[in-house]
């Protein structure tokens, strides 16, 4: 029997996989290769969290191709010359992988793609992780899509997404070639283990991805329209990793948020696909725009008067210590468990490139190194977004209150009170805003800063001041 590499990224399982049906379908033995070459994403090689889950996601996935007669090839170098080295030593005749979109590997795929061709080799390429991919859809004008509800009328006009397909049951091994390197030799995981706490709120990997779509099926979908903003409580999927690592199939999800449509359910679900929808929409503009993961889409924000941060303010940002509660709540949230809810990244970035004014980038590079979900296409999107940078963003202008944010989807102060727990003391209405009652404060809570790292009023009023300079300088800005 022929056999073909199929080359795993972030595409980490069995069922609605492309790649290794093609192999299947091609009636070749797949040869299943990870290849671990963090210098080929240019300057976003995955960040700590991200190789954290990887390291786990990888054993899982070994794991259930053992259990179907099959195992995982790890191998560390550059991928070329690892896919070439393979294929000398497997006699692999094809080579078969899923696509990924961040500009780096898309570069670096394509040269692969030709390379092997040249080689006489059967070379196909698939999408695994999108419901449409980035150049299927466009303006009438045939350009990118820079606003989100057209972009999204008209994919929705247009989608045709796949049915779902089982894990193979079994499948055929080859000994032929390497065995390759260890999971640890990868040094995904972290050598002291911050990651600890991550675990009890995560399952990596495809088994853990559908426990995870489950859950919300049975649970947080039924209220999702009215939750999803809510700190507070389970609103939502949770599902950001397992997609980013292509644990799941975007596809899966939506069929299986359709399977569950009934009276009462309908607007939940067309809620939970918009979201999908922003994640495709993240996608078209990274690929069509590649330099926004460090540029700022709207260029006139480029003399932007940002402020050059303090070690100290960036530190007490990172580390939730700024004084205002929601914030610190959030960047705690992070720290513990890789995760942070999403209204609460629209508060915290807020509030560092708002009333803080630090530029976005700081807070894209915190989030890309400690998120499990970092994802380069959302990243860009979500932080150019609340620095009303970015296309379709919150303007400059509208400046989050933390306080009011706190109030309205925090109004019990229980999310305040999990991550900063020594605020839990206070009442609700202290939890928010606890320089407003000193006293309170001092006697509950002694450790926690008396006044947030930057005034909010004064905050506010700096950023706007700032907004109005640059509209001076570059008057078309919105
Ligand atoms: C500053 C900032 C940075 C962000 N960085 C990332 C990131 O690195 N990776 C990431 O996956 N998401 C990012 N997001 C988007 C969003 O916060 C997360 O996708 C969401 O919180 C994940 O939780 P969930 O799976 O429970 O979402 P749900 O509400 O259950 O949504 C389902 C899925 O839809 C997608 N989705 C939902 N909202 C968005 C959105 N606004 N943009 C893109 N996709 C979305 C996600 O894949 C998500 O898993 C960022 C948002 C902001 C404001």
């Amino acid at each position: 029997m022929a056999t073909a590499l199929v080359w795993f990224r972030n595409d980490l399982r069995l069922a609605d996989n492309p790649a290794l049906q093609a192999a299947l379908d091609g009636g070749y033995t797949p040869v299943p290769v990870y290849i671990h070459a963090p210098s080929e994403h240019g300057e976003w090689a995955p960040g700590a969290a991200s190789n954290a889950w990887l390291h786990r996601s990888l054993d899982a996935l070994s794991g259930t191709l053992e259990e179907r007669g099959s195992r995982l090839r790890l191998f560390v170098g550059p991928s070329l010359d690892t896919l070439e080295t393979l294929v000398a030593a497997t006699g692999a005749e094809a080579v078969f992988w899923n696509r990924r979109y961040e500009p780096a590997l898309e570069q670096r795929d394509t040269r692969i793609k030709k390379a092997l061709r040249q080689q006489g080799l059967h070379v196909e390429s698939f999408n695994s992780a999108l419901l449409l991919e980035p150049w299927t859809v466009s303006t009438k004008q045939g350009t990118p899509f820079r606003v989100f509800t057209p972009f999204w009328k008209a994919a929705l006009a247009q989608w045709r997404i796949p049915a779902c397909e089982a894990a193979p049951a079994s499948l055929p091994s080859s000994d032929a070639g390497p065995a390759g390197v260890s999971l640890d030799a990868l040094k995904l995981a972290p050598a002291l283990d911050w990651d600890r706490a991550f675990w009890t709120h995560w399952q990596p990997g495809e088994a853990g991805a559908e426990d995870a779509l489950e859950a919300f099926v049975e649970g947080a979908l039924h209220a999702y329209a009215d939750d999803r903003d809510r700190p507070d409580r389970i609103g939502t999927s949770r599902l950001s990793p397992h997609l980013h690592f292509g644990e799941i199939a975007a596809w899966r999800v939506v069929h299986t948020l359709e399977e569950s449509r009934r009276a009462g359910t309908a607007a939940h679900i067309d809620t939970a696909i918009k979201e999908l929808g922003w994640r495709e929409f993240a996608h078209h503009l990274l690929h069509h725009f590649p330099e926004t993961p460090a540029s700022n889409f709207n260029p006139r924000f480029d003399g932007f008067d940002w402020t050059p941060p303090s070690r100290a303010d960036l530190d007490a940002w990172r580390a939730g210590r700024t004084g205002v509660p929601i914030v610190d709540a959030g960047l705690r949230e992070l720290w513990t468990t890789g995760w942070m809810h999403n209204r609460v990244r629209m508060i915290v970035g807020s509030y560092l490139t708002k009333h803080m004014r630090v530029h976005w980038r700081h807070g894209a590079e915190w989030f890309w190194d400690t998120l499990v979900d970092a994802d380069l296409a959302s990243n860009t999107l979500g932080w150019q977004w609340v620095a009303g940078t970015g296309a379709d963003a919150a303007p400059y202008f509208r400046v989050f209150n933390p306080v009011t944010q706190a109030e309205k989807f925090d109004p019990d102060g229980a999310y305040i009170a999990r991550w900063v727990p020594e605020l839990a003391a206070l009442p609700v209405p202290a939890r928010s805003a606890p320089w407003r009652f000193p006293e309170l404060l001092r006697d509950c809570a002694p450790d926690y800063p008396t006044h947030p790292i930057v005034d909010l009023a004064k905050g506010r009023d700096a950023a706007l001041e700032a907004y109005r300079r640059q509209r001076e300088r570059a008057p078309a800005t919105g």
